[in-house]
């Protein structure tokens, strides 16, 4: 059962919190992701799976907005990108009233790399204000290792984002009309940079790592694997974020 906080009563919500103390929210994005796929693809993946880790954690699950953080996007038509202190001031209104309803734990989940700086930055300025733990979960990267050996790969509008709105809505996969997208020279290796742990660089325009502004192959997401989609990565996710707080309970509670 999903406990939502738009669908519960006021004194639901009071109760829902006061037992549960905890929220998830999703994190997600608004943008291009190619002729084949819908600008929602993030917002909708981040909601799918917020929702199956809230029903997993029996915890509130509370809407964001559908907007992140994409100026690499820009100038692609269906993209619209907040600037960042406008997210990180909407992202900090949103756990600051949740908090003070008794929320203890806030777990963010992510599936857009353009948000993570500014979900960074507020979750340790609330939890160094708050008496919070918060817990960022980066779903997308949670599917990609779970789909690797599998043969899914995670990039802007290939196989596990297809799959993601496979999941949320078939109807809304156009798989016919993505044709064969072409990358600049070098693409692979700037991917590869940007996504270091240890040394890394920045793309700022998409063009940079991908022609069409997309890469990878949609055709890998079959409605088979998208059925267990959502499962999948909840799963993962969940197993995840029960070692981050299980950590921070020894911690401050090591009886
Ligand atoms: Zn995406």
């Amino acid at each position: 059962m999903i406990h939502d906080l738009t669908t519960m009563t006021s004194p639901e919500a009071a109760a829902a919190v006061a037992r549960l103390r905890t929220v998830v929210l999703p994190v997600g994005s608004i943008e291009q992701h190619g002729p084949h796929l819908p600008n929602g693809t993030d917002t909708f993946a981040a909601e799918l799976v917020a929702r199956a880790v809230a029903d997993r954690l029996d915890a509130v699950y509370a809407p964001l907005v559908p907007y992140g953080v994409t100026p690499i996007h820009a100038g692609h038509p269906g993209t619209v990108s907040l600037r960042r202190n406008t997210f990180e001031a909407l992202l900090t209104d949103v756990c600051s009233e949740l908090i003070a309803l008794g929320v203890r734990t806030v777990v963010l989940v992510n599936w857009h790399e353009g948000n993570i700086a500014s979900m960074n930055a507020v979750a340790t300025d609330l939890q160094d204000r708050h008496d919070v733990t918060f817990v960022a979960a980066q779903a997308c990267y949670v599917a990609q290792r779970l789909y690797r050996d599998d043969g899914g790969e995670l990039t802007h509008g290939g196989g596990i984002e297809t799959l993601a709105v496979l999941a949320h809505d078939p109807a809304l996969v156009r798989a016919e009309r993505a044709g064969e997208p072409t990358r600049p020279a070098g693409a692979d290796a700037m991917d590869r940079m940007r996504r270091s742990h240890e040394v890394y660089g920045f793309i700022t325009d998409v063009s940079e790592l991908a022609d069409e502004g997309w890469y990878g192959n949609p055709h890998w997401a079959t409605s088979e694997r998208a059925e267990a989609f959502a499962d999948v990565v909840a799963d993962g996710v969940v197993e995840l974020v029960e070692g981050v707080v299980a950590a921070r309970k020894a911690r401050t509670d090591p009886h």
